[in-house]
């Protein structure tokens, strides 16, 4: 053997610069499900489902390409199994066949980069990493443009990136429109009367390969929270081209405007849910990117989807990328806000009388997703008003979210949603009080809490830990231009003694374990 060629849960794509010069006579893909990646966080059984379904998938479309594998299957007996580790298994396989160098491409965890690294080096072995083409940018290249600036503003980047693959620009180097950002159209709610044409979702049946899977999970991971009932992902590159092409011509066109909308019982609306799938890298941002200009240039999706999208993808996917890996690996210890609590217990099984939060839990259990909006301003908002430790919130995202990969969890969690980073990619906190949750969601009508109320047994709880955060936060936080508005808010609220007094006692009932129970 010349080469071992390590392929990874989230690196997907028969394209990658690990196949570079690949040679069917003396190269072999090496490819292994590890019992410990779905244990050392507690992972939703759907997540682990999706990734080993579509890993086996990916094998077995080697293998009819004559390929060789060397593939590590799980089974339901822990005791049949190769190792725990990445590095256990590894060492096992490169004494075994004495490759002459392991090669991969950029990984998406610094943590199983250490291991192999660290693996490579024990066994005496070349460890040769990759560039990952699956980006737009690279990581070098977002060092130099970070290089010199004290904040990294993701709308300059954006920018920067749009003109620099001249997406969405006009022939005079302007962008399509005259507006880089539309954002202010994007922030539709639906009103009393509810969506009234979502588009089916696109599914995908389970095929004998993932039912073995769910098999082996359903028995192997019992114990694991989530629901392996609605299966309904794609596995393949070819289904994952066919949700693209489904979202561009069924949901994008009402995409930008209910972006931010929630309804009852709705998990997909008009979101993509091309996540799960690029983050596998089953899809190319750049086949994503280009549909949706297209859609636009024919006329079939507006501006203000396109350009959201786009800016998804574009911008905050490929900025979040750039942060993870100039930061890491001191940027997982950082706690701005020095919280410190735990995940509440609702949020592994859903058991709540807040109904946002049990609607927000609904999808998370069943699909292992919910959109932005849920993740945000529902379930993010509440965890970081409890004052969650972000490492945990980020860590119960990583077991909870298909789509979740150490790269793109950690900014977005840690990060923007808990402001752990003390703005390194965010501006300000994301908090809020019931008040935004009734604005863009039938929720506060069937709930047993009033958004309005700050107090009493009746008060929302989101309402009186927002007034608390704030006022526990203030020396952090009254400098910070960006919320300036509540600030201003909350002073005024300290003003009467004997309601703050009251607010604080309720808030911290609320994060000793009487939240929404
Ligand atoms: Fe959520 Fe509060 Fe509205 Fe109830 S009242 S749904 S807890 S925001």
């Amino acid at each position: 053997m010349r080469n071992l060629v390590l392929v990874l849960g989230d690196q997907l794509d028969s394209k990658s610069a690990a196949f570079d010069g690949f040679d069917k006579t003396q190269d072999v893909v090496w490819m292994a499900e590890v019992a410990q990646e779905n244990t050392h966080v507690w992972c939703h059984k759907l997540r682990i489902a999706y990734f080993l379904s579509a890993m086996r998938h990916f094998r077995d479309q080697l293998c009819t390409r004559k390929i060789q594998v060397a593939y590590h299957e799980l089974t339901p007996d822990p005791g049949r199994d190769r190792g725990s580790s990445f590095s256990e298994i590894l060492t096992h396989d490169v004494q075994e066949h004495g490759p002459e160098k392991l090669i991969v491409v950029e990984l998406g965890d610094w943590r199983v980069r250490a291991e192999l690294q660290s693996a490579a080096e024990s066994l005496d072995i070349e460890l040769e990493i990759r560039p990952d083409r699956h980006f737009y940018c690279s990581t070098e290249e977002f060092q130099s443009w970070a290089s010199g600036k004290q904040n990294f503003v993701m709308e300059f980047f954006y920018r920067w990136m749009r003109t620099k693959h001249d997406v969405l620009m006009d022939t005079h180097g302007k962008p399509v429109g005259g507006q880089w950002n539309l954002d202010h159209d994007n922030r539709e709610s639906f009103g009393k009367a509810g969506p009234s044409e979502c588009p089916t979702p696109k599914t995908f049946k389970p095929d004998a390969t993932t039912r073995d899977v769910i098999a082996m999970v359903e028995q192997r991971f019992a114990d694991h929270p989530g629901s392996l009932e609605h299966f309904l992902l794609p596995v393949t590159r070819r289904q994952a081209l066919s949700m693209l092409k489904h979202f561009i011509e069924h949901t994008l066109p009402n995409f930008g405007r209910y972006e931010d909308a929630m309804w009852t019982d709705e998990a997909f609306l008009y979101h993509s849910r091309l996540s799960a799938p690029l983050n596998l890298k089953l899809l190319d941002p750049r086949e994503c990117v280009e549909a949706a200009m297209i859609a636009h240039h024919n006329g079939s999706a507006s501006l203000n989807s396109v350009e959201g999208f786009v800016r998804q993808v574009l911008g905050w996917r490929e900025f979040i990328r750039g942060i993870y890996w100039r930061e890491m690996p001191e940027y997982a210890e950082l706690n701005f806000l020095e919280h410190d609590r735990d995940v509440p217990s609702f949020f592994w099984d859903g058991d709540t009388d807040m109904e946002c939060v049990r609607q927000s839990m609904q999808h998370v259990i069943n699909h292992g997703y919910s959109h932005h909006i849920h993740r945000l301003m529902v379930l993010g908002n509440l965890s970081q008003l409890l004052g969650v430790h972000p490492l945990k919130f980020h860590e119960w995202h990583m077991a909870m979210y298909v789509d979740a990969v150490d790269w793109v969890s950690l900014p977005n969690t840690l990060g923007m949603s808990q402001f752990g980073d003390g703005g390194i990619v965010g501006t300000k906190p994301y908090c809020s009080t019931g008040n935004y949750i009734n604005k863009m969601s039938p929720f506060c009508r069937n709930c047993r809490y009033d958004y309005r109320k700050r107090t009493g047994d009746d008060a929302c709880p989101f309402t009186t830990l927002y007034w608390d955060f704030l006022d526990r936060n203030y020396e952090r936080l009254k400098d910070n231009h960006r919320i300036s508005f509540a600030i201003k808010n909350v002073e005024k609220r300290r003003e009467d003694d004997t309601e703050m007094t009251a607010i604080r006692r309720q808030a911290s009932e609320l994060q000793n374990g009487q939240c929404g129970r």
